[in-house]
């Protein structure tokens, strides 16, 4: 697999009914091969429309979006996606669910055998490969969730929120595990999040959308050194990118220290 490149350009996002909202307004993004983007903003401000749009899962109203240098026109191949909830198939084992983009595509099953074990072996969960989705931790789902999305090579991995229903704990050491792994397969990712620490931690570079309709307010490149153990956390450079970032917030009204205090 060779990492795909992604680029929107003035993508418009309207919802259609009478209600319909204007997700996205003016989104300009040049994403590049083998980058592991963080998009980070408000909830509701856009990003998961912007992720279901460049997965082909929903048309742009305006605009233009390329994935690989060809426009978006449905799910474009060699597409990985994780969401929040792993959507894992209660009645299959860990093995079968990983295999179902296999069997969905039509592929052999069996040629995939190897590359199931070794992603199994990967995300440490060899001696789950016969467990049930319900005898596993959510975090351990959401990890054969990640191995589902990369059984078959995908050029361009999105994941959206993939940890927000983690617990915090749980959460680092899928941050520390998800490096790892892209570290290994080094395609293009985009990742989803409203977690400013977990942004700057996993990403190379850093999209702050603005409120809805969403818009790249701001890109910052992480310029820190990989692997990046968690203590990179409590290190002044980590603590600039994230401070910078709270100050946009602050900017776009989104984050203030006045004492709300109840009555
Ligand atoms: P985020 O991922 O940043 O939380 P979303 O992309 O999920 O934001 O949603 C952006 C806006 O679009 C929200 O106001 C949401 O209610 C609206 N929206 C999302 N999906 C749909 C849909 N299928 N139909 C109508 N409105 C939607």
């Amino acid at each position: 697999m060779t990492p795909t490149s992604i680029r929107a350009q003035g993508v418009q996002k309207q919802y259609p009914g009478e209600r319909g909202v204007q997700a996205l307004q003016g989104v300009d993004a040049d994403i590049a091969s083998g980058r592991f983007i963080s998009i980070l903003g408000p909830s509701g401000c856009g990003k998961s429309t912007f992720l279901r749009c460049i997965a082909g899962l929903e048309d742009i109203s305006a605009g233009a979006l390329q994935v690989g240098g060809r426009p978006v026109q449905g799910p474009p191949d060699g597409v990985g996606i994780v969401f929040q909830h792993h959507a894992l198939l209660d009645w299959r084992n860990v093995r079968d669910n990983i295999l179902l983009p296999i069997e969905f595509a039509g592929k052999p099953v069996a040629a995939h055998a190897d590359k199931v074990d070794h992603l199994l072996s990967m995300t440490g969960l060899t001696q789950f490969a016969h467990s049930y989705p319900k005898e596993l931790s959510g975090g351990m789902r959401q990890r054969v969730a990640i191995c589902r999305a990369l059984v078959d090579d995908p050029s361009l991995l999105l994941m959206d929120e993939p940890f927000g229903a983690l617990d915090a704990l749980t959460r680092d050491q899928m941050n520390v595990d998800l490096q790892r792994i892209w570290l290994e397969t080094r395609n293009t990712v985009v990742f989803v999040t409203h977690g400013i620490a977990e942004a700057v931690y996993l990403g190379d570079e850093v999209l702050v959308f603005s409120p809805r309709p969403g818009r790249v307010a701001h890109r910052i490149v992480v310029d820190l050194p990989r692997p990046r153990p968690l203590s990179i956390r409590e290190t002044p450079e980590f603590g600039r990118y994230t401070r910078e970032i709270r100050h946009l917030f602050s900017e776009m009204g989104l984050l203030t220290e006045a004492a709300h205090t109840a009555s």
